[in-house]
C-alpha cells in the first residue's frame, strides 16, 4: 500500500519566527494518521526538529547536492540535512531545474545521494503550459520519470510528485481527469519498470489548499500533496491534513 503524505514546501519563505506555525500544526494534529512533512528552509531544519520534539512530524530539505563532501560552496549535502534533523528531501522541483538549469540526470544523482544518506528523496516532474497545449504531457513526465529516478529506487525510499509547472503558484489546477490521467500513467509506469508501482507515493502539487484537497485526494493513484502557498501557515495546512486523512 503506497504511504499517504501530506507535504509541505516552504520554499525560500521563514525565519525562527516561523517555528510557532510548526507548534500549532502539531497542536492541530497530535497524532496524525498520515505521514506529515514540512520543508522548511535548511537554515530552521535543526530548530524544527527541536520545536517538534518526539512528535511524528517529518523534516525535509529543499534540494541536496549529489556529492557527500568537499568544495561546493553554498551547498548542502544529503547528510547535513539528516544531520540537522531531516528524514525526507524533495528533489528536481521545477523552480530549481528552472532557475538553477538542473536536468534530470543530476536529479536522479541527487535522488541516490539522498537515499545512500538515509533520506526518501520527492523527485518532482511535471510539464509546461507550452508542453500540454502541444499534447506532449504524458511523453514528457515519462521522459522525466525514467531520467529522474535511479535504478535503486523502491517504494520505501522515493516519493514522486507531479506538478505541473503551469499550476504551482498560479491558483490553476488540471481536471480531475488530467490528474488521473497522469497518476494512472505514473502508476503503470514505474510498476513496468520496479514491478512495485503500486507501491511508490504519488503525490500531486500545484495549488492545493483546503477547498479542493479532498477532491484531489479523491483521485485514483494520488497518495497526498506537495504545497508551497498552503503550507506556509498551520491554519491553511491543517485543512489539507485533515483532507487526506
Ligand atoms: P503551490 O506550490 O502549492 O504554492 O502551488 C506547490 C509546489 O511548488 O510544491
Amino acid at each position: 500500500m503506497a504511504k499517504k503524505l501530506a507535504a509541505g514546501n516552504w520554499k525560500m519563505n521563514g525565519t525562527s519566527e516561523s517555528l510557532s506555525e510548526i507548534a500549532a500544526l502539531i497542536a492541530a494534529h497530535p497524532n496524525p494518521s498520515v505521514d506529515v512533512l514540512l520543508c522548511p528552509p535548511a537554515t530552521l531544519i535543526a530548530a524544527a526538529s527541536t520545536a517538534k520534539g518526539s512528535h511524528a512530524l517529518g523534516l525535509g530539505g529543499q534540494d541536496c547536492h549529489a556529492n557527500v563532501s568537499g568544495a561546493h560552496t553554498g551547498d548542502l549535502s544529503a547528510q547535513m540535512l539528516k544531520d540537522a534533523g531531516a528524514s525526507y528531501v524533495i528533489v528536481g522541483h521545477s523552480e530549481r531545474r528552472t532557475d538553477h538549469g538542473e536536468t534530470s540526470d543530476l536529479v536522479r544523482a541527487k535522488a541516490e545521494a539522498a537515499t545512500q544518506a538515509g533520506l526518501t528523496a520527492i523527485i518532482c516532474i511535471g510539464e509546461t503550459l507550452a508542453q500540454r497545449e502541444a499534447g506532449e504531457t504524458l511523453a514528457i513526465l515519462d521522459e522525466q520519470l525514467q531520467a529522474s529516478v535511479p535504478d535503486s529506487a523502491t517504494a520505501a525510499t522515493t516519493v514522486i510528485a507531479y506538478e505541473p509547472v503551469w499550476a504551482i503558484g498560479t491558483g490553476l489546477t488540471p481536471t480531475e481527469a488530467q490528474i488521473g490521467e497522469v497518476h494512472a500513467a505514473l502508476h503503470s509506469a514505474l510498476g513496468q519498470r520496479f514491478g512495485d508501482g503500486g507501491d511508490f507515493s504519488l503525490l500531486y502539487g500545484g495549488s492545493v489548499k483546503g477547498s479542493n484537497a479532498a477532491q484531489i485526494f479523491a483521485i485514483p493513484h494520488v497518495h497526498g500533496a506537495l504545497v508551497g502557498g498552503a503550507s506556509l501557515k498551520a491554519a491553511d495546512f491543517s485543512p489539507i491534513v485533515t483532507a487526506l486523512e
